[in-house]
């Protein structure tokens, strides 16, 4: 007896569940996967929001926020590969998607969206309030120094943003004989004052400052630099 789906009435297999792999495609699907996701995107610094966490915008992260989407039907030795294509509002994404059923290859190819919620990560939100835990006040003797030192700051901030997201500088206030920089992250703000004594041999007074207490009851302290460039 001649094997056919019941559906196109084609004889070419192969045939699973009794039919076509076209007609079995129709009816059937490998994964379940909505149509359109949202996802929290920072309108600053444009990380996006992952199980709670502010990660990076790339590939590997739209990869598992998706992976936690899909809903697998049966399917042995499956597979999935995502082809992202960036747009300006989100991210369209082609779900390829292979296995075996009956001991036959299937291949399969869903699509999906990532919309962009933008909004305000917990970093920028703090940063774009103005809130920062150090200010650092530079004077100098000459003040033709001024413009490369406020670069070497930046700099030093910038290489240490990756790890620490309020390593910025949050204000800058001109003062007559220098500046005065607010800084976003204390520890990034110690750091600048140490690469300041060393490379231009400045002297350094510190003064803490109770600014409030947090949730657990500690105190929270900002502290105020007076760096001197000879
Ligand atoms: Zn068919
Ligand atoms: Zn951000």
């Amino acid at each position: 007896m001649m094997e056919f789906c019941p559906k196109c009435g084609t004889e070419k297999g192969p045939f699973i569940k009794g039919f076509c792999i076209k007609c079995f495609l129709e009816d059937n699907k490998l994964i379940d996967i909505d149509k359109k996701f949202h996802i929290g995107k920072c309108k600053r610094c444009g990380k996006i929001l992952v199980s709670g966490r502010w990660v990076k915008d790339d590939a590997d992260n739209l990869a598992k926020f998706l992976m936690s989407k899909i809903k697998w039907h049966s399917l042995a030795k499956k597979s999935l590969d995502i082809e992202i294509v960036r747009e300006a509002k989100g991210a369209k994404l082609y779900l390829n998607v292979s296995g075996e059923i009956e001991g036959e290859p299937i291949t399969a190819t869903y699509e999906s969206f990532i919309e962009y919620r933008f909004q305000y990560c917990d970093a920028c939100l703090k940063i774009s309030s103005a809130y920062h835990e150090a200010v650092i006040q530079i004077r100098f003797q000459d003040k033709s120094k001024e413009k490369k030192v406020l670069f070497l700051v930046k700099e030093i901030l910038a290489s240490k943003l990756r790890e620490d997201a309020l390593a910025e500088i949050v204000k800058t206030i001109r003062r007559k004989n220098g500046l005065d920089l607010l800084i976003g992250s204390k520890k990034a703000a110690k750091l600048v004052v140490s690469e300041l004594k060393k490379k231009y041999k400045a002297s350094v007074k510190v003064s803490p400052s109770l600014i409030g207490i947090t949730k657990d009851g500690k105190n929270k302290i900002r502290y105020t630099y007076s760096v001197r460039i000879p």
